[in-house]
């Protein structure tokens, strides 16, 4: 196996699986309140044809798979397609994303069935505030869904927190403060300007964010396992670590090592482009196992070099949620 590179010579290892396009909450800066329009139940791929994709994609050189969505725990008997994903030969790495209200009651299961770690999703600390955010989510849930997965091995949970001005950018220093007292690994995300809530946030930069944290102490530069984009640091004192991703400010395309895949079953050589190709439906009429890895092969050699979120240009064709952030 020689591996996948795409045009501009970057190793392609990690593929993101988004398993639905349903999520549990609507955080203010993801959904609206009403929810956006569904795909329909036929129009999501089957755990076998997730499967089959991964098989392939793996033959070719993919070795960390991410499950994600829309809420990745709502689609039911996720550990089933887990236990799939876990029997793949050159797969050596499985993780989800999620935002952890249905943690607790998996995270054993997924654990057996072979997922190594989880990144929850928490943009505040304070309960009322947590409502707010998510519109319907109970704080104490998330939480009982960290320690969970903690206590079963899950190693590590990180925390995402998206910064955003006037809405949570106040509790910076209460989360940083968690990786001292509870080794909490807590990344910070700048907020991507996508969807209704494009521009209502002032945007909070990366370097912004280190200014006002710099009260704590200095950060020091760690590495940190991890298939993504953040750079990670250590407070003085502290067993948990800060990440920092800086999609907007810093864009680290260059460094990109990624495809996703929509739960409907297109192949997304980039977030933040409008350029797919259709897996379901030659899945749906027989494909052969080499017809599936050339269609990878050319959504590899399709990435673009960088996107253009810092010049204004957002993908419109899709919410966020819906490829699988
Ligand atoms: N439901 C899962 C979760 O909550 O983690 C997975 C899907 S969610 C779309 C994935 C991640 O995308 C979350 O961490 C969420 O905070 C992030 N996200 C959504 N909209 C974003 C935006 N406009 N800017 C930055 N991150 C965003």
């Amino acid at each position: 196996m020689t591996g996948l590179s795409d045009s501009f010579q970057r190793p392609i290892d990690y593929l993101r699986i988004s398993v639905t396009d349903r999520c549990n909450l609507r955080c203010i800066y993801c959904m609206p309140a009403e929810g956006v329009r569904l795909m329909s139940h036929e129009d999501i791929l089957s755990y076998e044809e997730i499967h089959k994709v991964a098989e392939a994609a793996a033959e070719l050189g993919i070795k960390k798979l991410r499950i994600t969505g829309g809420e990745p725990l709502v689609r039911a008997g996720l550990p089933k397609l887990v236990q799939m994903l876990a029997q793949i030969d050159a797969i050596d790495d499985i993780s989800l994303t999620t935002n952890g209200i249905l943690l607790a009651n998996y995270a054993a299961e997924l654990k057996s069935a072979g997922l190594r770690r989880v990144n929850v999703s928490l943009d505040t600390l304070k309960p009322d505030r947590f409502k707010e955010i998510t519109r319907y989510g109970n704080f104490a849930d998330v939480l009982e869904g960290i320690e969970v997965a903690k206590s079963v091995g899950l190693n590590p949970t990180k925390i995402n927190v998206v910064v955003m001005s006037g809405i949570n950018d106040d509790e910076l220093i209460d989360f940083a403060t968690k990786t001292i007292t509870e080794g909490w690994h807590v990344r910070f995300i700048e907020h991507m300007p996508f969807g209704e809530h494009a521009n209502t946030f002032t945007f909070i930069s990366v370097a912004e964010m280190r200014q006002r944290l710099a009260v704590l102490g200095e950060l020091e530069p760690c590495s940190f396992k991890g298939n993504g984009p953040a750079k990670y640091f250590r407070l003085p004192q502290a067993k948990g670590t800060i990440g920092f991703i800086t999609p907007v400010s810093e864009h680290f395309c260059f460094n990109c090592n990624r495809l996703r895949l929509t739960a409907d079953g297109k192949l997304r050589p980039c977030l933040l482009s409008e350029e797919e190709i259709d897996l379901r439906q030659p899945l749906r009429s027989g494909i052969s196992s080499a017809e599936l890895k050339s269609l990878i092969k050319k959504a590899v050699a399709n990435k673009p070099l960088r996107h253009n979120l810092a010049e204004g240009r957002v993908p419109q064709d899709r919410p966020f949620s819906q490829v699988g952030g």
